[in-house]
Parts: C-alpha cells; structure tokens; sequence
C-alpha cells in the first residue's frame, strides 16, 4: 500500500513481460493439460521463429537442455513430464546397454530414449 495515495503499490514495469512458463512442473501439477501445454509450446517456438521472443524457447519453458533436445526429436510433452519426475531412464529401450542422458549420445525414438547405436 502506498502510504500517500493509498493505493496499492505496483511494482516497476520492465522492458519486456515477464512471462516464463514452467511447462513440465505445470503438466505434473496438472494446472495444464498436454493439449494446452502443446498449444504453448508450439506459440513460443512461432514467436521465436517470429522474432518476437528475445530468450530461447528453451528458458521460455524453464527446460534444461537434455529436456530441450528431447523435445527436439519430438518426444511427447507427456511424457517427458514424467520423466522428470521420476527421472530418465537409464538403458536404451531397444539394446539395453546403460545410457546416462546427461553426456548425451541418445536419441528419443517413438517416446522412448535409445542409444544412438540403435
Ligand atoms: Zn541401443
């Protein structure tokens, strides 16, 4: 409250809208379904494409970069979502040989994450 006015006191606009979208933990959450979540990141990938954005997508949506090329290969928002919550899985789904997914060497067939000798 502004002791003067008596208004409520509103912070500083900045330059731009503050408007990151933490899009996995909202689909865990379920404060978006996957529909909606699709919708959004399909907007933030046009407006960056557009111009419009000036981070990446990948802030954007609070994504990390083993998150953000997941869904470069087109991996369903569902289901990385819940990879984040109970953590990515550690084999390839088709020869089972032991993947750590943060020194990369994996792509994401089908949903699933598979070494890139597969
Ligand atoms: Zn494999």
């Amino acid at each position: 409250m502004d002791p003067v006015t008596g208004e409520m006191y509103k912070p500083p606009v900045k330059g731009r809208m503050i408007n990151l979208i933490n899009i996995l933990d909202s689909i865990i959450e379920k404060k978006l379904s996957i529909n909606e979540a699709d919708d959004i990141l399909e907007e933030i990938i046009d407006k960056f494409h557009d111009g419009e954005l000036e981070t990446i997508p990948q802030e954007e949506l609070c994504l990390d970069k083993f998150e953000w090329t997941a869904i470069g290969f087109g991996i369903y928002l569902s289901v990385l979502a819940g990879w984040r919550k109970e953590g990515w899985p550690t084999k390839c789904s088709k020869c089972k040989k032991m993947i750590n997914y943060r020194e990369f060497g994996w792509k994401i067939v089908n949903d699933e994450l598979v070494c890139i000798k597969c």
